[in-house]
């Protein structure tokens, strides 16, 4: 552990840092163990290279006469800002602290904190969304358990694929990866997940043996609906490894959730990308969800991005989010309403896994109170409602009445700390009443001295005063020490005045102080009954958190449709229809400017191919319907004047070329693999957006390869919008039924030269394929130099002429003359002279 130099023996501090270390070790082979001394929590050793690296502190070196090893410390006031900087690098963190005052020999210490990224619970560590640990094992298929110590959310759920597991690990982000050994034993597998996510190779326990035991620790069963090895060993090693940083406390895992990926419609994580749900690709860029977020709570907030992680398959479901959202919209009240309560709320539910810990602080505990508070406004305005409403009324009013008692029993501003007096209310309890009361007349009794010894012993100018030391005192200045009268004993004397005391006063004091002491406890008591009585309720309390979560994102969703003129979709069985749809964020940046466009796809137009110059708006176009497919799953209303929509079953989407640098593999394959993926994974009830597929690679490869996609999506009979730059293959629409061509309005515009200068952009789309791509065009509206833009023009008019040669071979070929009559052979001539020569030579042979 300790890279020193010098053979002597350690000091005892340090035996006593490397016994605590390999202590630690044993559970978090890669932690960094901050040690307390003083004033200062010391690394030493190696950990003390890589605490000076992620930390940016200096290095120095503790010596002693033959020994010598580097260390790096941080002061104890800046523990936390640190601690969550080791965190955010993905480093685990134990904390030893010293429990006894310094005294002559070796202090004593003990581990109180064990912190890793994915189960650290302090709010200020924490970011307002969910923050999930994560294991996976294998058996049949992969399985998945996820916990999110902060709220006690705990789900499960069984993979075929490793790249269905991926995408849900990347859906939920979850902040510490368990994998089973024989995943992390795996070199190639392992390298595979670490280059994805922050794969902690901790010795989790994945025996079966123990998930047995883990699983009747928290549960107080083992689930059926864990019907295999895989799911009980995953669900088993995140709760060990969760009880291990809670110090075995788990109380806020109630239940665990098996949830069905096929369930929710399939969103891949290239899809979550592309589509700009959560992360922009520019760092200034506007996502759905920056659009999406009105909500008030961090409860509200994280549902919010569960709903949109996970769009719903069922239509019953979708209805009934929908219906929810419309019943808002309509009641301008009821929504404002809901909406200011709201944004008097706390996070209710990280509360309710503090409470239910037993380790909120009396703050939390008053938080919790006053959120608790806005219930019964809450039902109020929700009396009458049916549907998610009315479920939301119920579970918002099945809290029983000795939760609300806390609002009785705290003051409104509880002090920080435990031990620090005050915070149970006057009034409710009566022997804490009793004893204050009492306190209060031994002080009065003080008060009141001051004046009474004036007037016995003459001296205008005594003082009855208190310092830590000799606690209550009466002070006499040097003038008047003649006055003094005969009970007075003198404690300490000044230079002008002396301090004395008197057997009544340090009698009053004592009692003062035992009063006093015995208020605290009795007030650590009667917070601490209290904080027990809600952790009984604690299913209660999350069930209400959840509720209110519920209605937050409903009353957002509701409010964005309003605010932005959005329209509730229609559910279809197949076929899709958007009038005057619009891009959510495109919309915002360009302020007015939007040009809405409509959408149809359904059984006779299931392939839209669209044509267009770049920058006409293709890919916002493609995009425009993605979403709105999105929304209309997640029970939103949507950018639209009006829309129908099917239940898609998947949105697939390859968007734009990035380069995985991190994977090391080049654009064109990051695109391909994305393409396999795509077309392995695509049914008839799929959403595809593809956006230039085969970009990446030589017109030829890349036109093949977007040729044979496109024929098999067509084939598939997924609803697929295609835009591309490849013209030819504009003439599928000859031979492919259902095959749809569409192109983006632009125009060249003339310079006051005669040449074509300009392109204007209208971003209508409209049937029929575009005339040609403008790419130099383009080129010139993006300032590259006239000369090469006027070579560039003439090269493509030479490239263009090889390309009819080509068609000319080709057509040569299929040519069957024993069938040609000559009225034709002439025909086809005169085709072919017109295409390779242009127009000048059309009229000659009329001449
Ligand atoms: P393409 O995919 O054809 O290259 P984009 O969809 O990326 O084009 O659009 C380029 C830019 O044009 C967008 O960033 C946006 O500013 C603007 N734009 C696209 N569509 C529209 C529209 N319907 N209305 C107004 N502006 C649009």
């Amino acid at each position: 552990v300790l890279k020193g130099t010098g053979a002597g023996a350690l000091p005892p501090m340090l035996e006593q840092y490397v016994a605590m270390r390999d202590e630690v070790a044993a559970h978090l082979p890669h932690a960094i163990l901050l040690f307390q001394v003083g004033d200062f929590y010391e690394t030493f050793g190696e950990d003390a290279e890589r605490a000076a690296r992620l930390l940016g502190i200096a290095l120095t070196h503790k010596s002693s006469r033959d020994f010598s090893t580097p260390m790096a410390g941080v002061p104890v006031r800046a523990l936390d800002h640190n601690v969550e900087k080791l965190l955010a690098a993905g480093v685990c963190v134990a904390v030893a602290d010293q429990i006894e005052e310094p005294g002559s020999g070796l202090v004593e210490r003990k581990v109180t904190q064990l912190l890793t990224p994915g189960t650290v619970t302090e709010e200020r560590m924490l970011s307002a969304d969910e923050n999930y640990l994560a294991a996976v094992a294998t058996g049949e298929g992969y399985a998945l358990a996820l916990l999110d110590v902060s709220t006690g959310e705990f789900r499960t759920a069984a993979f075929h694929t490793r790249l269905a597991l991926y995408d849900e690990l990347s859906r939920c982000r979850a902040r510490e990866v368990l994998l089973a050994p024989e995943l992390s034993q795996n070199p190639a597998l392992l390298a595979d997940f670490q280059t994805r996510f922050p794969v902690m190779l901790s010795p989790a326990n994945f025996s079966e043996e123990a998930a047995h035991a883990e699983l009747l620790f928290a549960l107080g069963e083992v689930p059926g609906t864990l019907d295999s090895a895989a799911l009980r060993r995953a669900c088993g090693a995140v709760l060990g490894y969760a009880r291990l940083t809670q110090q075995g406390r788990l109380d806020m895992v109630r239940r665990v959730v098996r949830f069905e990926p096929g369930a929710h419609m399939r969103l891949p994580d290239a899809a979550v990308r592309a589509l700009e749900l959560f992360h922009a690709q520019s760092p200034q860029g506007v996502t759905l969800m920056d659009i999406l977020v009105q909500t008030r709570t961090a409860g509200g907030r994280r549902r919010l991005r569960a709903w949109l992680r996970a769009p719903l398959l069922d239509e019953l479901s979708i209805r009934a989010r929908l219906d929810a959202v419309e019943a808002l919209t309509r009641a301008p009240d009821l929504r404002g309403g809901v909406r200011s309560l709201l944004y008097r709320a706390h996070d209710l539910e990280r509360l309710a896994a503090r409470v239910s810990t037993r380790r909120a602080a009396p703050r939390e505990v008053a938080s919790l109170a006053r959120t608790l508070d806005l219930l019964p406004e809450a039902l109020r305005l929700l009396a009458g409602q049916d549907g998610l409403l009315g479920g939301v009324r119920a579970r918002l009013g099945a809290l029983p009445d000795v939760v609300t008692r806390i609002r009785a029993a705290l003051v409104d501003e509880p002090p920080l700390r435990l031990g620090d007096g005050g915070l149970i209310r006057e009034g409710f309890h009566a022997e804490l009443d009793g004893l204050r009361a009492e306190a209060l007349g031994h002080r009065a009794w003080l008060a009141e001295l001051e004046l009474g010894e004036r007037e016995r012993t003459g001296i205008g100018s005594l003082k009855v005063g208190f310092n830590n030391v000799f606690g209550y005192y009466l002070e006499v200045t040097s003038a008047h020490l003649a006055k003094v009268p005969a009970d007075y004993r003198q404690i300490a004397t000044l230079k002008d005045r002396a301090r004395f005391t008197r057997p009544d006063l340090r009698e009053r004091e004592r009692e003062i102080a035992r009063l006093e002491a015995a208020a605290s406890r009795l007030e650590v008591e009667v917070f601490t009954e209290l904080r027990d009585s809600l952790a009984a309720h604690a299913e209660a309390l999350s069930e209400a958190a959840g509720a209110l979560s519920d209605l937050d994102v409903l009353a957002a969703l509701a409010e964005i449709a309003v605010d932005c003129g959005w329209t509730r979709p229609q559910t279809t069985g197949g076929d899709t229809r958007l009038r005057q749809a619009r891009h959510p964020v495109v919309e915002r940046a360009t302020g007015g400017k939007f040009v809405p466009n409509d959408a149809e796809l359904g059984r006779t137009r299931h392939t839209l191919l669209l044509t267009g110059p770049n920058m006409a708006g293709k890919s916002t176009y493609l995009r425009t319907v993605a979403l709105c497919a999105l929304l209309h799953q997640i029970g939103s209303f949507v950018p639209a004047d009006h829309a129908e929509l099917p239940v898609y079953d998947a949105v697939h989407t390859r968007i734009g070329a990035s380069d995985d640098l991190a994977g090391g593999r080049s654009t064109f394959m990051v695109e391909m693999s994305e393409l396999a993926a795509i077309l392995h994974g695509v049914t008839a009830r799929s959403l595809v957006i593809l956006d230039e597929v085969g970009r990446g690679t030589s017109t030829l490869d890349g036109l093949a390869i977007a040729q044979a996609a496109l024929e098999h999506l067509h084939a598939a009979g997924a609803h697929t919008l295609f835009a591309t730059h490849y013209f030819e293959l504009t003439r599928l629409e000859l031979d492919h039924p259902g095959l749809v061509n569409l192109h983006v309005a632009a125009e060249e515009t003339e310079l006051s030269d005669g040449g074509t200068g300009g392109l204007t952009f209208y971003h209508q789309v409209i049937p029929g394929a575009a005339r040609q791509s403008y790419g130099v065009e383009v080129a010139k509206l993006a300032g590259l130099p006239g000369p090469v833009t006027a070579r560039a023009g003439r090269l493509l008019t030479a490239l263009n002429a090889q390309g009819d040669e080509g068609k000319l071979r080709r057509d040569l070929a299929a040519l069957d003359l024993g069938r040609l009559t000559p009225m034709q052979a002439l025909e086809l001539l005169h085709g072919w002279q017109r295409a390779l020569l242009g127009e000048e030579r059309e009229a000659e042979p009329s001449r």
